[in-house]
């Protein structure tokens, strides 16, 4: 990759390989003639030389490909943004070869969902928000952009008439932003039909599917109909928890150059470490996908018959009131479940604070175990009566299961479960 634009194709020959070989190949062995080194090199620098003034202009210019400052484009960011195109979207190409994708690195997953709004929507326009989605986007809707001139309307996302009467409601509408699987209430939103209402009621709105939940792994938006895909990179596709990066991948030309231009003039773009640590992350993806899915099963089931346990929360459970449809929408039901225990909030208090392997930390989509509160954490901002309606009741614990041996997992959850 010599250009200094974020790649926004995804190389043929990708397209007829499996997603594990897409994980690990795809946007690797970034063209560097004197040190070809094997896994992609951290481009730790601020600025990049120009061979002479004339060619320096070129580039400036965007004849001639070449990199200039970080801010605007860096190779190991490129790296990283290649290998998303051909994780999101090269199913989606086979079905539009003359389209392109194009992914868009950031600092933060905040900062992909605040630019992809910023991309879709501008002064005097509406937000169609998903009436359970990640504390910050919310905040964000409601008490930042809204100094903007945005204006945000909020939609019950699992009731696809309350979906169609939203839109219908707000002509000035510019986008629709949810998430699935929902956090931490674990509702699945039907993709397709979502995108489906949007474009035989108001096309010009942009469908943005917060996918950080599910990883591309499990369920790709953009084949689905949505336009924008965002990721919090901080949770499975970073995978160690040891970064906070995400990213925007769309398949429209129009909101990619709005993208880039809140890179470029906010300045929100990742360090070239970060997107290393992702981009290394992701080679891991498919199998540790596969570790957190089977051993969340395995938990779910073990707490579904527990006496102590009022209720488990997971979409592979058949008593899911949603399976049917996470199983067309999902090839598998991710890691993360909450349940609430008989003893209410201080039964679950108590688990949390005797609780072995798990850590009591907030965050998902780590290697190891998480457990939390979010009535008294990643949800203590939303207000209670809202949260209530929304399913986050005041006794759920919610579970980030990693890829530990699901033995020790049930055991830790075993003792713990007799201590409440
Ligand atoms: C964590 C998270 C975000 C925000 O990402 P940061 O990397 O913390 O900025 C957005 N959406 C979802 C679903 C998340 O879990």
């Amino acid at each position: 990759m010599e250009d200094s634009k974020s790649p926004d194709f995804v190389e043929q020959f990708f397209l007829d390989c499996g997603f594990a070989t897409r994980a690990l190949h795809a946007g690797e062995h970034v063209k560097q003639p004197h040190t070809p080194s094997h896994t992609t090199p951290i481009y730790q620098s601020s600025t990049f030389i120009f061979q002479n003034a004339e060619e320096g202009a070129r580039i400036f210019k965007g004849e001639t490909p070449g990199y200039v400052y970080t801010r605007m484009g860096n190779p190991t960011v490129h790296a990283l943004e290649a290998k998303i195109n051909a994780l999101e979207g090269a199913n989606w190409k086979m079905t539009h070869p003359e389209a392109r994708v194009s992914t868009l690195a950031f600092s933060s997953g905040m900062a992909a969902v605040s630019a992809a709004i910023m991309a879709c929507a501008s002064a005097g326009d509406t937000i169609l928000l998903g009436d359970v989605v990640y504390g910050a986007t919310e905040h964000l809707c409601f008490h930042l952009l809204d100094r903007f001139g945005l204006n945000t309307v909020e939609v019950r996302m699992s009731d696809l008439a309350a979906v169609e009467a939203a839109i219908r409601a707000n002509p000035k509408a510019k986008a629709i932003v949810f998430e699935t699987p929902v956090n931490p209430t674990l509702e699945i939103v039907d993709i397709a039909a979502v995108a489906r209402i949007v474009k035989a009621v108001n096309p010009s709105i942009r469908v943005i599917v917060d996918n950080t939940f599910a990883t591309p792994y499990l369920q790709r938006p953009l084949e689905m109909g949505a336009d924008v895909v965002v990721h919090s990179t901080t949770k499975y596709i970073g995978g160690h928890g040891a970064v906070v990066g995400g990213l925007a991948t769309t398949v429209h030309d129009d909101v990619k150059d709005e993208l880039y231009k809140v890179i470029k003039d906010i300045g929100n773009s990742p360090s070239p470490f970060d997107a290393w640590l992702v981009n290394m992350g992701v080679k891991t993806l498919p199998i540790r996908m596969d570790k957190h899915c089977d051993n969340a099963m395995k938990i779910a089931r073990y707490l579904e018959k527990h006496p102590k346990v009022a209720r488990v929360l997971y979409p592979g459970l058949e008593s899911h009131p949603q399976h049917q449809l996470a199983k067309r929408q999902m090839a598998q039901f991710g890691g993360m479940l909450s349940f609430e225990l008989k003893g209410g909030i201080e039964a679950g208090r108590k688990l949390m604070n005797s609780i072995k392997i798990f850590t009591l930390a907030v965050s998902l989509g780590c290697v190891d175990s998480l457990i939390q509160h979010p009535a008294s954490m990643t949800h203590a901002a939303v207000p209670q009566e809202k949260r209530l309606k929304g399913g986050v009741t005041d006794g759920l614990v919610r579970v980030s299961v990693g890829i530990e041996d699901a033995d020790d997992l049930i055991r830790a959850l075993r003792d713990a479960l007799e201590l409440v």
